[in-house]
Protein backbone atom coordinates (compact mmCIF):
# COMPACT_ATOMS: atom_id res chain seq x y z
CA UNK A 1 0.00 0.00 0.00
CA UNK A 2 1.11 3.45 -0.83
CA UNK A 3 1.19 5.70 2.37
CA UNK A 4 0.50 8.38 0.04
CA UNK A 5 -3.07 6.80 -0.56
CA UNK A 6 -4.08 7.18 3.28
CA UNK A 7 -2.81 11.32 3.13
CA UNK A 8 -5.60 13.59 3.36
CA UNK A 9 -5.69 17.10 5.47
CA UNK A 10 -9.32 17.08 6.04
CA UNK A 11 -9.44 14.11 8.19
CA UNK A 12 -6.90 14.87 9.99
CA UNK A 13 -7.71 17.07 12.74
CA UNK A 14 -4.95 15.88 15.26
CA UNK A 15 -3.02 19.58 14.89
CA UNK A 16 -4.89 21.74 12.95
CA UNK A 17 -3.57 23.65 9.43
CA UNK A 18 -2.62 26.86 11.81
CA UNK A 19 -0.33 24.72 14.07
CA UNK A 20 0.98 22.63 11.42
CA UNK A 21 2.52 25.36 9.52
CA UNK A 22 3.35 27.28 12.98
CA UNK A 23 5.75 24.20 13.33
CA UNK A 24 6.94 24.09 10.00
CA UNK A 25 7.51 27.82 9.38
CA UNK A 26 9.55 27.53 12.66
CA UNK A 27 11.89 24.74 11.68
CA UNK A 28 12.29 26.36 8.30
CA UNK A 29 14.22 29.71 9.66
CA UNK A 30 16.30 26.41 11.83
CA UNK A 31 16.72 24.24 8.84
CA UNK A 32 17.97 27.77 6.72
CA UNK A 33 20.64 28.56 8.73
CA UNK A 34 21.80 24.77 9.54
CA UNK A 35 25.39 24.28 9.27
CA UNK A 36 28.03 22.19 8.55
CA UNK A 37 28.40 18.11 8.14
CA UNK A 38 25.36 16.98 6.38
CA UNK A 39 23.75 20.13 5.12
CA UNK A 40 25.55 20.47 1.91
CA UNK A 41 22.91 18.54 0.02
CA UNK A 42 24.83 16.81 -2.69
CA UNK A 43 25.69 20.96 -3.66
CA UNK A 44 21.91 21.67 -4.06
CA UNK A 45 22.57 23.39 -1.11
CA UNK A 46 19.58 21.37 0.67
CA UNK A 47 19.06 21.82 4.05
CA UNK A 48 16.63 18.94 6.01
CA UNK A 49 15.31 19.43 9.53
CA UNK A 50 13.34 17.10 11.42
CA UNK A 51 11.33 17.35 14.67
CA UNK A 52 9.69 14.80 16.85
CA UNK A 53 6.43 15.69 18.82
CA UNK A 54 4.96 13.41 21.44
CA UNK A 55 1.43 13.86 22.53
CA UNK A 56 0.85 16.81 20.01
CA UNK A 57 4.53 18.29 22.58
CA UNK A 58 7.33 18.89 21.08
CA UNK A 59 10.48 16.80 22.08
CA UNK A 60 13.20 17.25 19.70
CA UNK A 61 14.88 17.76 16.23
CA UNK A 62 16.98 15.53 13.97
CA UNK A 63 19.38 16.53 11.30
CA UNK A 64 21.18 14.96 8.24
CA UNK A 65 24.80 14.37 10.05
CA UNK A 66 27.82 12.27 8.79
CA UNK A 67 27.59 10.02 11.54
CA UNK A 68 27.68 6.74 10.99
CA UNK A 69 25.40 4.27 13.94
CA UNK A 70 23.80 1.05 13.79
CA UNK A 71 20.21 2.46 13.96
CA UNK A 72 21.13 4.09 10.67
CA UNK A 73 22.78 1.33 8.86
CA UNK A 74 19.80 -1.27 9.86
CA UNK A 75 17.41 1.74 8.34
CA UNK A 76 19.58 3.18 5.41
CA UNK A 77 18.25 3.16 2.02
CA UNK A 78 20.71 0.97 0.56
CA UNK A 79 24.01 -0.28 2.36
CA UNK A 80 25.67 2.49 1.24
CA UNK A 81 23.90 5.08 3.22
CA UNK A 82 25.36 4.69 6.37
CA UNK A 83 24.57 8.36 7.77
CA UNK A 84 21.67 9.77 9.60
CA UNK A 85 18.98 11.34 7.39
CA UNK A 86 16.94 13.95 9.61
CA UNK A 87 14.18 11.76 10.18
CA UNK A 88 15.87 8.26 11.64
CA UNK A 89 18.37 11.24 13.45
CA UNK A 90 15.10 12.18 15.42
CA UNK A 91 13.86 8.84 16.08
CA UNK A 92 16.89 7.77 17.64
CA UNK A 93 17.26 10.58 19.93
CA UNK A 94 14.17 10.69 20.69
CA UNK A 95 14.02 7.02 21.63
CA UNK A 96 17.26 7.82 23.34
CA UNK A 97 15.62 10.39 25.72
CA UNK A 98 12.25 8.60 26.49
CA UNK A 99 13.11 5.42 26.16
CA UNK A 100 12.32 2.61 23.51
CA UNK A 101 8.94 1.70 25.46
CA UNK A 102 7.91 5.02 26.09
CA UNK A 103 8.22 5.91 22.46
CA UNK A 104 6.83 3.27 21.06
CA UNK A 105 3.33 3.74 22.95
CA UNK A 106 3.72 7.62 22.79
CA UNK A 107 1.51 9.67 19.68
CA UNK A 108 4.52 10.37 17.53
CA UNK A 109 4.24 12.94 14.55
CA UNK A 110 7.24 13.38 13.00
CA UNK A 111 7.23 16.84 10.93
CA UNK A 112 9.85 17.08 8.01
CA UNK A 113 11.02 20.12 6.49
CA UNK A 114 13.75 20.46 3.58
CA UNK A 115 14.83 23.66 2.34
CA UNK A 116 16.68 24.72 -0.93
CA UNK A 117 18.02 27.29 -3.20
CA UNK A 118 17.32 27.22 -6.64
CA UNK A 119 18.55 29.43 -9.83
CA UNK A 120 15.00 31.02 -9.67
CA UNK A 121 14.95 31.52 -5.97
CA UNK A 122 18.22 32.40 -4.26
CA UNK A 123 16.59 32.61 -1.14
CA UNK A 124 15.09 29.15 0.49
CA UNK A 125 12.13 27.62 -0.45
CA UNK A 126 10.51 24.72 0.60
CA UNK A 127 11.40 21.10 -1.14
CA UNK A 128 10.09 18.04 -1.03
CA UNK A 129 11.14 15.79 2.14
CA UNK A 130 9.00 12.73 1.63
CA UNK A 131 10.93 9.64 3.88
CA UNK A 132 13.15 7.89 1.80
CA UNK A 133 12.11 4.13 1.54
CA UNK A 134 14.90 3.17 4.52
CA UNK A 135 13.45 6.39 6.87
CA UNK A 136 9.98 4.67 6.56
CA UNK A 137 10.73 1.25 7.28
CA UNK A 138 12.16 3.43 10.53
CA UNK A 139 8.91 5.29 10.72
CA UNK A 140 6.98 2.06 10.54
CA UNK A 141 9.06 -0.29 12.61
CA UNK A 142 9.27 2.18 15.53
CA UNK A 143 5.38 3.03 15.61
CA UNK A 144 5.42 6.52 14.09
CA UNK A 145 2.04 7.34 13.71
CA UNK A 146 2.01 10.48 11.77
CA UNK A 147 4.48 11.79 9.41
CA UNK A 148 4.34 15.37 7.95
CA UNK A 149 6.81 16.64 5.30
CA UNK A 150 6.95 19.85 3.19
CA UNK A 151 6.25 19.69 -0.73
CA UNK A 152 8.12 21.52 -3.61
CA UNK A 153 7.61 24.68 -3.72
CA UNK A 154 8.60 24.77 -7.59
CA UNK A 155 5.63 23.23 -8.45
CA UNK A 156 2.80 24.68 -6.23
CA UNK A 157 4.04 28.18 -5.94
CA UNK A 158 3.20 28.35 -2.62
CA UNK A 159 4.74 26.20 0.92
CA UNK A 160 2.76 23.17 0.96
CA UNK A 161 2.53 20.08 3.14
CA UNK A 162 1.60 16.40 2.55
CA UNK A 163 0.52 14.31 5.83
CA UNK A 164 0.66 10.62 6.26
CA UNK A 165 -1.51 9.89 8.68
CA UNK A 166 -1.85 6.35 11.14
CA UNK A 167 1.30 4.26 9.99
CA UNK A 168 1.20 3.06 13.64
CA UNK A 169 -1.64 0.57 11.48
CA UNK A 170 0.75 -0.71 8.79
ZN1 LIG B 1 15.82 8.85 4.59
Amino acid sequence: MDPDSSSTKINFDYFSEKRIFEILNKMTSIAENLQGAGNKGGGCGCRVLSAIFVNKRFLNYGYNSLKSNPFQVKYGKNEQSIYFHAETNAIKRAIDIIGYDNFIRSKITLFIVRVKKTPNSPNFIWGLSKPCKGCLRAIIDMKVDNVIYSLDQDFSNKKDYNIMVNMNNF
